[in-house]
């Protein structure tokens, strides 16, 4: 049985093909997050998954946003939450972007273009603006050295350039953002490189000769996804961070720490068919409905090694089980594919399963974060799953 089964069957008679959200699951992330790290503040990334119920369930808890657009920055902003927890970092912000938002977010400057682009609308305006800036540390993930990046300002050259911080008249810096990598799962991991990143404060507070209201540490906080993954640490996490805690305010960002777990994606057997002695399992809406398992068969088709993390698109290998709801015992050998008109719309190649039939369904986990927003669900025009949310109260609320 997996978690409200029987409400989900019940749902399958009307939608052929569905996420559903778990709201008790996310508020206990949520209340696990507040609890175990003090004088934290953690930020919702909306891009993992922008469900309007979401939001509302975890702005609720306290939480802030980690915003990636103008349209995101709306999101939060009309739910009340304070322009101060509410983080806008993203690379290639256009002076739309910064002038719609520049009021209602933090903006994390993404390069020395956009704070001079910061400069020029504040100007205009007559108004001083405190700004974060992303930066790309002189450090790697797991230490060593630093990598080339799209993201941020390379550390070594804020230090360098400290006269064109300095220079600044209507722009005050008082956070640093970072955010070098996602998922996560050893806690000791996440404590050395929260660790880097003091020191790398401490040097920039130096250079510019400024002391830093905010200090954002980015995602990293990683969930399992295969049967065989740990679950992090965050107790220890929690500690190790109490003890690093430096004078500014604490930020720690995170998206699918909060929802990843907590959807599953909800599918019907349509068609079966044998083609030369192979068993095909047509699914409705697979790579158009949840992308993410069709993508990792391809990433592992291509890979003659260990494919590496391509996230959020791809994690590993085995990051999604397919869950047959069915009565049947006996078990067959079956490929699992979708109903599109290509080819690539495979989630699963000769895999032993419990025998399906033409209506039962299939539940894939991990589909509450970097699902329905990365699918092409205008792909061939048909029709696109829900989304429904069951509330901790036992309420369905359909979206889309
Ligand atoms: C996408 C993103 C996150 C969220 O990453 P998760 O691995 O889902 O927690 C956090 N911070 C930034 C800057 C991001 O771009």
């Amino acid at each position: 049985m997996i978690k409200n089964q029987t409400v989900i069957v019940e749902q399958a008679k009307k939608y052929d093909s569905f996420y559903w959200y778990d709201e008790a699951n996310m508020i206990e992330s949520a209340k696990t997050l507040n609890s175990d790290f003090e004088d934290v503040t953690f930020l919702y990334s909306i891009k993992a998954n922008p469900n309007p119920h979401i939001l509302d369930t975890i702005f609720a808890q306290g939480i802030g946003a980690d915003v990636a657009s103008a349209a995101e920055v709306a999101m939060a902003y009309s739910r009340g939450v304070k322009k101060c927890n509410i983080q806008y970092s993203a690379p290639g912000k256009t002076r739309y972007d910064i002038e719609s938002t520049l009021d209602k977010a933090v903006i994390i400057a993404d390069s020395f273009h956009e704070i001079e682009l910061i400069e020029e609308i504040a100007k205009q305006r007559h108004e001083i603006v405190e700004i974060g800036v992303r930066l790309n540390p002189d450090f790697g993930f797991l230490g060593g050295d630093g990598l080339p990046s799209k993201f941020g300002i390379d550390e070594s050259l804020v230090l360098e350039q400290s006269h064109f911080f300095k220079s600044l008249k209507q722009v005050k810096v008082v956070g640093i953002h970072v955010h070098l990598r996602s998922q996560e799962l050893d806690a000791n991991v996440l404590k050395q490189y929260y660790a880097n990143i003091l020191s790398m404060v401490s040097r920039v507070e130096k250079a510019l000769a400024i002391t830093l209201e905010f200090i954002n540490f980015g995602s990293g906080i990683g969930i399992p996804y295969g049967l065989e993954d740990p679950k992090l640490d965050t107790k220890t996490l929690g500690i190790a961070m109490k003890e690093l805690l430096p004078k500014a305010k604490v930020y720690i960002e995170t998206g699918r720490y909060l929802v990843g777990n907590h959807g599953v994606y909800v599918t019907k057997v349509v068609d079966k068919k044998v083609s030369k002695g192979q068993t095909f399992v047509i699914l409705n809406n697979t790579l158009n409905g949840f992308i993410r398992p069709s993508m990792a068969q391809l990433v592992e088709s291509y890979a003659n090694k260990d494919a590496v993390a391509s996230e959020p698109l791809y994690t590993g290998k085995d990051c999604f089980a397919f869950i047959p709801l069915t009565e049947e015992t006996d078990t067959e050998v079956v490929t699992l594919v979708g109903n599109l008109c290509t080819a690539t719309d495979v989630i699963a190649k000769n895999i032993q399963m419990k025998k399906l039939q033409i209506g039962d369904l299939v539940v894939m986990t991990n589909a509450g974060s970097y699902a329905r927003v990365l699918t092409p669900v205008q792909f061939a025009t048909l029709r696109p799953p829900v989304e429904l949310y069951y509330t901790k109260d036992g309420q369905i609320l359909e979206t889309n």
